[in-house]
């Protein structure tokens, strides 16, 4: 096996386990590799292993990798953040967006996305600890943006992306999931009939899922550390 292929075996196994500690469907649970700043041959390695979903972060580096594995039947996500002069592209080439973040991002997309298309899946990227640095909109903003991609005929609202700070342990990383989760929860009563939590990286995967992630979105635990050469992270 190779590293990478070793590393997916291994971050399946852990994902089973937690979704069954938690009692959480394994099946409703899927797993986004992260490639950014990856070469195309690592995302090979991981199509070899199985993997079908990726998700990219830089315009330019992910069309260079759609392009070389357009043969592949493979499912791109966009997760970084968005520049309006960006949006064609995404539009054009991913099936998912989790970054979306503002009203005129929703209308670039709904007009740019072709109707012949299947509808580009959206979430909606909150900022759950309401940090002035931070991407995302607030809790309280979220309504009208949902409103605006649900009366877009080229997009799908699928759900909310989160990103939450650095927390130490393992309780804390589970409260901004929860809260998320408590989010996704009221705007269904309200109607939005959302099916999707992106949430949970390499350090916090285990309480995303408890909290009730649907896409997890992992890199270093696949590709090891961005700074270094993959296989300088595995044994062989
Ligand atoms: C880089 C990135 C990830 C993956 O992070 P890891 O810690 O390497 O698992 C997930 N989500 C977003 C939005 C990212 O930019």
């Amino acid at each position: 096996m190779t590293c990478i292929s070793e590393n997916l075996f291994q971050l399946n196994q852990q994902i089973t386990d937690a979704a069954s500690r938690y009692h959480r469907d394994p099946n409703a649970l899927t797993l986004l590799a992260v490639s950014k700043t990856q070469p195309v041959e690592s995302l090979r390695e991981a199509i070899e292993a199985g993997q079908r979903h990726f998700g990219e972060n830089y315009i330019q580096e992910a069309s260079q990798k759609i392009g070389a594995l357009a043969h592949e039947d493979l499912v791109w996500h966009f997760i970084g953040p968005i520049q309006s002069n960006k949006t064609k592209y995404i539009a054009e080439a991913f099936q998912w967006v989790h970054s979306v973040d503002r009203i005129k991002i929703v209308e670039r997309l709904q007009a740019q996305r072709s109707s012949h298309l299947p509808p580009l899946n959206v979430c909606i990227e909150v900022n759950i600890d309401n940090e002035e640095t931070k991407s995302g909109v607030r809790a309280s903003e979220i309504i009208p943006l949902a409103q605006k991609i649900v009366s877009s005929s080229n997009l799908k609202l699928r759900g909310l992306m989160v990103i939450p700070k650095a927390s130490e342990t393992f309780e804390e990383q589970c409260q901004p999931f929860r809260a998320v989760k408590v989010l996704v929860d009221r705007l269904n009563q309200l109607g939005f009939g959302l099916d999707t939590l992106s949430m949970g990286m390499t350090h916090d995967f285990e309480a995303a899922i408890k909290e009730g992630a649907t896409i997890l979105r992992i890199g270093t635990a696949i590709f090891g550390s961005r700074m270094n050469s993959p296989a300088r992270d595995c044994a062989n």
